[in-house]
């Protein structure tokens, strides 16, 4: 082991997974997936290893019996049309063709066997891209500007810095076992397209006069999460230049690692540590690991977008345009890759870049090709005019694969979605997020209307039914959806949120908006 854990001194403090990761490393199971498992078949895979599985990026699904799901880094959700032809044949030859976007702009597969596994692994080495620590308890996905690059609204393009920090995270030992998950986004957007305030570390865009010299970079917040117990990160007192990024990331992963709890497995996000120490303590240790940080200067933020960028717009190259596309609750499949993966090289830049709203996004379209790639047949589905509720409605996987679940969630979206753009006329959009438990992967807290899944006792039994939250937004003005009273059946959620949205329409305000 590269770095010998302080924590490890005084064991009596560490719930029982930090044994399982004390007696392998979780990067461990990969080699061992590949060169006995896959071989041996799903009945030879203990316990403990099958906790490890997660450092694959990989899952047991629902019902337990024998598949797994799989979660692919697409960092800063910008791959290569090589890379979308990739993944889409790992999900027609192992996924039943089902291919989800999550909101961390990753790729989520199901269905997949141990038998399949190495092939995917190699597959996907082959194009760049990697599963490895997309889960567990280490740093994931990077989230970030989806339009890095071609964005009008950013300060910074952030590409190479994500690519920086990535290239040093991914497979590194000293960093793969955290007291818990880790989530770091970095975005030079001004419209806080990778939802700061919910990261366990976060970069904005900001700028500072430094002797006389006005530097563009960033700042940052920690110790956001959502669960049980939401967090919105806090911010401190510093200012990072484009070339510190990864060593005050490592500084402040390093205090995670060294400091975060270990005790409690529901206590461990760095979110309780940032909570109990508060932004000041926290700055001054970083500082004492990384050196001293000039202190903020001035935030380059000014609103929040939702990440939503249904439609065409004009880049910051002239002449060249992206188009959004809407990926109704998430969920395309390999044929629709492909179709995207073709029309990226042939009239785009030859990226596909995915949204933390489960969208997707096609670049570099030179003003005379619009009409054409507009008239395509995967645009039908994959509409850049989505109807209202559709575009903006997003869910987590929910009880059709995920153990944790309590309720089926993404059909039931889909449904309520189609619902009430049939019943509701709106000159506005309104965000609703569906998820199927507390864990919130479908970040119900900061949705307009957010919908979390539970149980209700009714005289035929116990039924899924969804608590209600309304009016999460981010940004300046960042705050967490309140809870109404109540809980409504599965079956009704469609109507009673249509009376809901009536009632805000009937009797808005001038100017009043759902938020
Ligand atoms: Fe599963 Fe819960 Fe996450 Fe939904 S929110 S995917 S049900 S863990």
């Amino acid at each position: 082991m590269a770095y010998e854990p302080i924590w490890m001194n005084d064991s009596s403090k560490l719930n029982k997974f930090e044994f399982i990761k004390m007696e392998k490393d979780g990067l461990d199971v990969i080699r061992t997936i590949i060169d006995e498992y896959s071989q041996k078949g799903y009945d030879s895979i203990p316990e403990d290893d099958m906790n490890r599985f997660k450092w694959a990026g990989v899952y047991e699904q629902k019902p337990r019996e024998g598949y797994f799901m799989m979660r692919i880094r697409i960092n800063t959700g910008i791959m290569t049309a090589a890379q979308a032809r990739a993944l889409a044949s790992i999900g027609r030859d192992y996924g039943r063709n089902l291919i989800d976007v999550t909101t961390r702009q990753a790729i989520q597969y199901h269905w997949l066997k141990v038998e399949d596994l190495p092939d995917i692994f190699n597959r996907l080495e082959e194009v760049g891209l990697y599963s490895y620590e997309a889960c567990g308890d280490c740093p994931r996905t990077i989230v970030g500007n989806p339009l890095a690059g071609i964005d009008k609204d950013e300060l910074i393009d952030t590409r190479a810095i994500v690519e920086e920090v990535n290239a040093f995270y991914l497979m590194n030992r000293d960093f793969s076992n955290l007291p818990r998950k880790y989530k770091m986004s970095i975005t030079g957007n001004v419209y806080n397209n990778a939802n700061a305030e919910i990261n366990d570390l976060a970069f904005i865009p900001a700028v500072k006069a430094i002797d006389g010299e006005e530097v563009i970079g960033f700042h940052m917040f920690v110790g956001g999460g959502l669960s049980a117990k939401p967090h919105l990160a806090k911010e401190l007192d510093v200012f990072v230049r484009p070339e510190d990024v990864l060593r005050v990331s490592i500084g402040v992963t390093t205090i995670f690692r060294d400091y975060g709890y270990r005790e409690k497995r529901h206590q461990a996000r760095l979110k309780f540590l940032v909570a109990d120490w508060g932004p000041e303590k926290f700055r001054d240790k970083l500082v004492e690991l990384v050196g001293d940080l000039p202190t903020k200067g001035e935030s380059k933020t000014v609103g929040w977008n939702g990440i939503y960028y249904d439609g065409v717009y004009e880049q910051k190259q002239e002449g060249l345009h992206f188009i959004g596309l809407n990926v109704p609750v998430g969920r395309t499949n390999s044929e629709e890759f492909e179709q995207l993966a073709d029309l990226a090289e042939r009239y785009g830049d030859g990226t596909i870049r995915t949204t933390m709203s489960q969208n997707i996004i096609l670049a570099g379209i030179p003003t005379e090709k619009l009409d054409e790639v507009l008239q395509a047949p995967v645009l039908e589905r994959l509409s850049p005019k989505a109807k209202p509720f559709m575009s903006r409605t997003v869910s987590c996987t929910g009880n059709e694969f995920c153990n944790l679940a309590v309720v089926e969630t993404k059909e039931r979206a889909r449904r309520v979605a189609e619902y009430l753009d049939e019943h509701i006329q709106l000159d506005e959009k309104i965000r609703i997020h569906f998820i199927g438990c507390p864990n919130a992967c479908g970040q119900k807290h900061i949705a307009d209307i957010g919908l979390q899944g539970a149980l209700v006792k009714t005289p035929e039994g116990m039924v899924d039914a969804f608590d209600i939250a309304v009016g999460g937004v981010l940004g300046p003005d960042a705050q967490f959806n309140t809870a109404l009273k109540g809980r409504v059946k599965g079956d009704d959620v469609a109507g009673v949120l249509a009376q809901l949205i009536n009632f805000y329409k009937e009797n808005r305000e001038n100017g009043e908006t759902f938020h």
